[in-house]
């Protein structure tokens, strides 16, 4: 077999064979396919895409590229939970303390951010001494103990997919269906769960702008898992603006912490609610949602779930104390405030610059290797359907560099458009995929 037929195949619009798929995929990770030859083929299945079937192959392909965690050592039905990544997206941190506070066991392996979008194990890093790398010991004595650990992928989990994202992120390959359905995929059915909860974002933030793509997607992982075997569903969520009203590091864990004592932003409890009740529902913790709903508001209201918060830190190595504290969280003292110069409405919000002006601040990497700026962000005190006049503070920015403070300015004020009107107001479930 040559790299050159089978590109040549996928370029002129052709269905590709197991064997075929594995031979570019295994053939890249060894190194026998050079750069150039792997970026041509992402390139012909970026415009002629694959079908189910070689999805399915591409995924498990990948999935098996590396080590698959065995998380038999937890009784019941493990569930994870995915998000395709969007801005100020700090579900994780609220959800998993929630559902692990109503007794679903929660082994989490998270990312971290890349270009405008954050990422969950960079975010916990900001708990001073939370350990986001835990061995494979420490990471069952954690869920056994606790029901609960969030940790770094280790860096032999699915590690075609690793080499091949950090190709496609440099040849503009990566937002195809079919190339973001396998990643994903590959990653949770090497992570070894049996129920697979997603949260697929759509808008100005998301991958997929538009809610017929998002619910291909959707589609595309939810048939990827239930061919092997996993109970799915999947939600198609809004990320036309974004999450809660933080954009960063140690500013979304001041707002998921705040949330988990019932003080947060509506949007982020009600995704939280939503997504952890098809977690419930999955693990059969309960029967059905309306009841799942109710447990896990009732895991706020009664302090339950702040309690496995502080459990999670404690057992990760962290310091506790700022779940009492958040100014332990290191949020920089230095803020410039973003006036309005109008009255009326927010009447947009594009959400993709905003993720763009925090890691301009300093707060995500613009290449792999970057440091990140655990301190900087944004706090929105504005965001889309808020009413606004002349000299309200649209936004808060947390900044350590004058230079790094300019250039996000400028990209935070481009990103409002204030309008006369009052926009509609957008549910944040727009639909779901089961
Ligand atoms: N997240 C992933 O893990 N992979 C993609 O391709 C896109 C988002």
């Amino acid at each position: 077999m040559r790299a050159y037929d089978v590109i040549l195949k996928k370029r002129d619009g052709h269905e590709l064979s197991k064997e075929e798929i594995e031979f570019m995929v295994n053939g890249f990770v060894k190194g026998e396919i050079p750069d150039y030859q792997m970026a041509a083929f992402l390139m012909a299945v970026y415009f002629r895409h694959m079908n189910a079937e070689e999805r399915y192959n591409l995924t498990e392909t990948m999935a098996r590229s590396g080590d698959t965690i065995d998380l038999s050592f937890i009784p019941g039905i493990k569930v994870d939970k995915h998000s395709t990544g969007g801005v100020g997206d700090k579900t994780t941190l609220v959800l998993a303390p929630m559902v692990a506070s109503c007794g679903l066991p929660v082994a989490k392996m998270s990312g971290r951010g890349l270009g405008h979008t954050g990422g969950t194990v960079d975010k916990l890093e900001s708990i001073p001494g939370f350990r986001t790398a835990l061995s494979e010991e420490e990471f069952k004595k954690c869920v056994k103990e606790h029901l609960i650990a969030v940790v770094g992928q280790t860096a032999n989990l699915a590690p075609a997919d690793k080499k091949i994202y950090a190709l496609r992120d440099v040849t503009a390959t990566v937002d195809e269906i079919s190339l973001i359905s396998s990643s994903i995929m590959s990653k949770k059915l090497a992570a070894g769960a049996d129920a697979i909860v997603l949260d697929v974002k759509v808008g100005s933030g998301a991958f997929m702008k538009d809610i017929a793509s998002a619910t291909d997607l959707a589609r595309a992982m939810v048939d990827i898992g239930k061919r092997h075997g996993k109970s799915m569903v999947a939600l198609i969520t809004d990320m036309d603006k974004p999450l809660g009203r933080t954009v960063g590091n140690a500013i979304e864990v001041e707002e998921a912490i705040e949330t988990l004592k019932g003080n947060g932003p509506d949007d982020l409890e009600e995704l939280c609610i939503e997504l952890g009740a098809q977690m419930l529902k999955l693990g059969k913790i309960s029967d059905n949602l309306s009841q799942a709903r109710k447990m896990l508001k009732e895991s706020i209201s009664s302090g339950k779930a702040l309690e496995k918060m502080r459990e999670m830190i404690i057992a990760q190595g962290g310091d506790p104390r700022v779940v009492d504290d958040t100014s332990l969280l290191g949020i920089s003292k230095k803020t410039y405030d973003l006036k309005c110069e109008s009255a009326g409405y927010v009447g947009g919000m594009d959400a993709e610059k905003i993720g763009i002006a925090s890691m301009k601040l300093g707060a995500g990497r613009e290449k792999k290797e970057d440091v990140i700026d655990l301190s900087v962000g944004i706090r929105l005190n504005k965001k889309t359907g808020d009413e606004v006049k002349p000299k309200d503070v649209l936004c808060t920015l947390y900044y350590n560099s004058e230079e790094k403070l300019q250039e996000a300015i400028k990209l935070v004020k481009e990103s409002y458009r204030i309008s006369k009107t009052k926009p509609k107001k957008v549910e944040i479930v727009h639909g779901v995929v089961d």
